[in-house]
């Protein structure tokens, strides 16, 4: 890293007129306007930037609005009473309106990136990393040029200091600077890159794109925890399925889910095709309004690794629980050292694979039982996803889409005395409900016992 990152890209100023761009303020947030006249009425330079621009220039909504300004985080907290500071790396203002956040950023110099620059003094006092620039620095240090445009809330116009609004119109990513030393000084950006162009539209520009191939693995050295907002930002954000492809056009899928991209190199086509409904419907929903859990997808994204992991061990004589179990550690124990998947979720991710096996078990008792698991719905859902995977995962899962509709004493009744349940999935399509004789191996071995696949 170098400590005058940006001294090869010189900023040239041109300024687009309230009149000859789309933003209206009718668009921006109320929060977000109130925090720019505060700031604009304080004598403070008061902008918004980023993403909210580029996708208010796009005619999109943004989820988020950040605004840029002169004035340092402890002029910032002087202004708003709802304000608070966070940031250790560098300092940063949040105005806090209920739920929603509006993050304040001083213009940052170019020199922060700089591993010897990291400690300034303002007011005697020595405040680490957080040095002020010009807007013309804070721009050259953004990633993107569709990213460094700022709209000023002083006369509504738009400023573009890097060529944004050129790449806006062309609809392509391009790096601010040399791509591969962007990317040397963070890696997440060609996440970032394959992200917004996905979410957008766009194309990567070639010179962004190209080192790809000879950096992407400096994403193993992002930390975990950043590489798990990232995931929910490319897959649970109403463009996952597109995230998906883009990932994996660029390259870039087997440095975040390596167990995905692994299963899905040996060909797996119903593999694909089942990842990919996950996704869309993933998207469905996010597009309706309805919830979703990151356990699901990651559940979806890891399926093929899991299932085949446990069928290793099941024919090295494993009992299915624990054949699963091991999969199961093992799979998820690989994916957080990338990926930091919050336990709550890879418990949830876990119950999921767990409870497949048993939807093939129709047997009364265990029929009910597993209808008043509380995973049953996602578990169910999962099933419906498997359809992909063989004719008699499809009438397993009309089976049990049936079976929810019946009464209980319906489907007991159907159920009972050794009766055939409606729509009995068919023995000539590979029935599994055989029976397995239980034959442990002792469990704990080394490291290199990785599970038969
Ligand atoms: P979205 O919010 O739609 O996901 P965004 O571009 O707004 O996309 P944020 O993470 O909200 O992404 O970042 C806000 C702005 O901060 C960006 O538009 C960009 O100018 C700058 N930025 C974010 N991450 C980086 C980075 N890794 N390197 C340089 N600049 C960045
Ligand atoms: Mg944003």
């Amino acid at each position: 890293m170098n400590s005058d990152t940006r001294s090869d890209v010189s900023p040239v100023l041109r300024i687009i007129p309230r009149d000859q761009h789309s933003i209206s303020r009718k668009n921006i947030s109320k929060a977000a306007l109130r925090v720019l006249y505060r700031l604009h009425d304080a004598g403070f330079a008061a902008y918004l930037v980023g993403g909210a621009v580029r996708d208010l220039l796009l005619g999109g909504h943004p989820k988020d609005f950040d605004v840029a300004t002169d004035a340092t985080p402890d002029e910032v907290k002087s202004l708003f009473r709802n304000c608070r500071l966070i940031g250790r790396r560098f300092r940063l203002a949040h105005v806090v309106f209920g739920p929603e956040i509006i993050e304040v950023a001083t213009f940052r110099g170019t020199g922060e990136e700089g591993g010897e620059g990291d400690r300034h003094i303002v007011d005697g006092r020595i405040v680490r990393d957080n040095i002020w620039g010009t807007i013309e620095e804070d721009a050259v240090r953004r990633d993107f040029r569709v990213n460094a445009l700022y709209y000023d809330i002083s006369d509504f116009s738009v400023r573009d200091y890097v060529g944004g609004m050129r790449d806006l119109e062309d609809r392509t990513m391009r790096l601010i600077g040399d791509p591969e030393q962007r990317y040397r000084e963070d890696p997440v950006r060609m996440l970032r890159a394959a992200r917004l162009a996905a979410k957008l539209g766009f194309t990567i520009d070639p010179a962004a794109a190209a080192p790809f191939a000879s950096l992407g693995h400096l994403l193993g050295e992002a930390a975990p925890a950043r590489l798990f907002d990232e995931s929910l930002k490319l897959f649970l954000a109403g463009h996952g399925l597109k995230s998906f492809k883009m990932l994996e056009a660029c390259g870039l899928l087997k440095f975040l889910f390596p167990a995905t991209a692994r299963a899905l190199e040996r060909g797996d086509l119903a593999l694909r095709a089942l990842v990919e409904q996950g996704l869309a419907n993933t998207d469905a929903r996010i597009a309706e309004g309805k919830s979703v859990t990151p356990a699901f997808l990651y559940a979806v994204l890891l399926w093929g690794e899991v299932r085949d992991q446990a069928q290793g061990w099941i024919a090295q004589g494993y009992d299915d629980n624990e054949a699963w179990q091991r999969a199961a550690v093992h799979v998820v124990g690989e994916q957080c050292q990338r990926v930091a998947i919050p336990r709550r979720f890879t418990f949830t991710m876990e119950e999921i694979w767990a409870l497949q096996p048993r939807f093939e078990q129709i047997h009364r008792k265990r029929v009910f039982r597993l209808m008043s698991h509380p995973r049953f719905r996602a578990a169910f859902d999962f099933l419906l996803l498997r359809a992909h995977e063989s004719p008699r995962m499809r009438e397993l899962g009309e089976w049990w889409a049936h079976a929810q509709q019946l009464p209980p004493e319906m489907l007991a009744a159907a159920l009972g005395g050794g009766g055939v349940p409606p729509h009995e999935p068919s023995a000539a399509s590979g029935a599994p409900a055989r029976k397995r004789r239980r034959r442990r191996k002792p469990v704990g071995r080394g490291k290199g016992d990785s599970g038969g696949t």
